[in-house]
């Protein structure tokens, strides 16, 4: 098995268009990867050498909501090693959200981190936002679009009808403690829905060439500018929301949401 390390990472990371100074949100997994010998820390070493100096390295730090109070110094993340292991990482700041909160590493992370506060899920102005206002990347290794956060910031912006539904676990507001000790509550409000159709906005992004594509280690990677993701996807959600519903008969999400499209049916006639 090729061993995977540091040299060979940034390699990787800079012939797919990463740079000094660049911010980028990572969705990657661990194992895609390959063997790499320092683990899960040389691969966050390595992103943030990839984009060193200036830059700013994002992971989502998301948390099932099992019991309250949600307390952000200590909650885990259910998205893997890496997502964890960037969670306990020197310099990471958690944003203040109780339930989709982002890790961020560079300059102005707190600052990033705190337009978290008066948003919401991945709403207006956040990290998400902030991310694309500053030119940044999405960058997926070995994971596809179904996993891009950012795409339910295009729900928001897009304002696509089914906004406020999601899985009956997001029906109630949410309180934490957030890692500075103050308190976040986050209300059902522009709650993330299902994303596994969102798959079709990378496959419009292919086709306009807006995609960067290569390999991290053993990987399949792909980089896209995160404003670019924003556009298409508000785009094609604007021409047809409806699209973004999956057919899974038991995706809650989904099957409430499309209840909207016709509100009169399955009601009883007479
Ligand atoms: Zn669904």
């Amino acid at each position: 098995m090729t061993k995977i390390d540091k040299t060979i990472l940034i390699r990787d990371l800079k012939a797919l268009g990463l740079s000094a100074g660049d911010w980028v949100a990572v969705h990657s997994s661990m194992k895609a990867i390959g063997w790499v010998e320092g683990g899960p820390v040389e691969v966050i070493e390595s992103l943030i050498e990839a984009v060193a100096p200036g830059g700013v390295v994002m992971m989502p730090l998301f948390i099932i909501p099992d019991q309250e109070p949600i307390d952000l110094a200590v909650k885990p993340t259910y998205l893997g090693l890496l997502t964890e292991t960037f969670r306990k990482f020197p310099g990471v700041v958690r944003s203040p959200h109780p339930t989709h909160s982002v890790g961020i590493y560079g300059p102005g992370a707190h600052e990033i981190a705190e337009s978290h506060r008066n948003s919401t899920y991945i709403g207006r102005e956040g990290p998400y936002h902030q991310l694309a206002l500053n030119s940044g990347w999405v960058l997926h290794v070995g994971t596809d679009f179904n996993s891009s956060s950012i795409i339910h910031l295009a729900d928001v912006l897009a304002e696509v009808p089914y906004l406020d539904i999601s899985y009956p676990l997001f029906e109630k507001a949410f309180i934490a403690r957030t890692t500075d000790g103050s308190i976040v509550k986050a209300q059902p409000r522009e709650v993330p829905g299902d994303s596994k159709m969102f798959y079709l906005i990378q496959e419009e992004m292919d086709r306009r060439g807006l995609l960067r594509k290569g390999l991290i280690g053993q990987a399949p990677a792909i980089l896209a500018r995160a404003s670019e993701i924003l556009d298409v996807a508000v785009e094609l959600m604007r021409g047809n929301p409806w699209q973004f519903l999956c057919d899974f008969p038991y995706c809650s999400a989904c099957r409430k949401a499309e209840k909207l499209k016709n509100p009169t049916a399955g009601l009883a006639h007479g």
